[in-house]
């Protein structure tokens, strides 16, 4: 396919997939424009990039369907003067989409080799706003902390607590909960040091958090 084709995909994937269902939020559409999914996979699946599906990386892992990740884009509630952090990098494409977003983003990756591709396509798109990281995302950050925003795209059965302490009071979390196989996507608000206010919004399927 060609830029116009993939493009044409592109904003067709806009209208059907997100518009279509419930993505009113112009600022997370306008972020689905400038990023290019066909980017984030191997030249397999570039085809097929734009459809309603989830797509597979290396080692065996996925990027989430469009609509998945505008629907966690969304939730979040992302401010420009913002500062996000994102647990399971992957492929980038998430990252890259929050970083149109927000002001500065930060990315766990545990697999070496997901992390290091993820940084050369956000370098090779011209995105400078995301800062990569190899290692284990249940940590957190510490010496970035507070952030306004998590997101968590591995499923857990507990939300790991250093997370929780490293989001800002009156902060959001975006994280799917649950087994392997039965997850919702849950919505949680840190009211103050000791209480979260938790929502489910929809069940899904994402692979586990390890
Ligand atoms: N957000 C990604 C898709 C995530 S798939 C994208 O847009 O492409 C889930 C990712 O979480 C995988 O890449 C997996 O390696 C990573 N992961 C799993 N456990 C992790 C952990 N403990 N710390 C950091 N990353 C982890």
């Amino acid at each position: 396919m060609n830029d116009m084709e993939y493009s044409l995909k592109q904003n067709q994937m806009i209208k059907y997939q997100l518009k279509r269902r419930d993505i009113k939020d112009e600022k997370v559409l306008k972020a689905f424009e400038k990023v290019p999914r066909h980017e984030f996979v191997g030249s397999f699946y570039k085809n097929v990039a734009y459809e309603d599906h989830p797509l597979a990386i290396e080692e065996g892992q996925t990027i989430s369907q469009p609509y998945i990740v505008a629907l966690m884009s969304e939730m979040l509630d992302i401010k420009p003067s913002h500062k996000v952090l994102e647990v399971g990098t992957g492929s980038g494409y998430q990252a890259a989409i929050l970083a149109q977003l927000a002001k500065k983003v930060f990315t766990i990756e545990t697999r070496e080799p997901l992390y290091h591709k993820a940084k050369r396509t956000l370098a090779n798109l011209g995105i400078d706003n995301v800062t990569f990281v190899h290692g284990d995302g249940k940590e957190g950050m510490p010496a970035e902390a507070p952030f306004d925003k998590i997101m968590v795209t591995a499923a857990t059965q507990k939300i790991p607590e250093p997370l929780l302490d490293q989001l800002k009071v009156g902060g959001h979390m975006i994280i799917p909960i649950g087994s392997r196989l039965n997850q919702e996507l849950t919505l949680v608000t840190k009211r103050d040091n000791q209480n979260c206010k938790r929502e489910r919004i929809v069940l899904c399927r994402f692979l586990p958090l390890i």
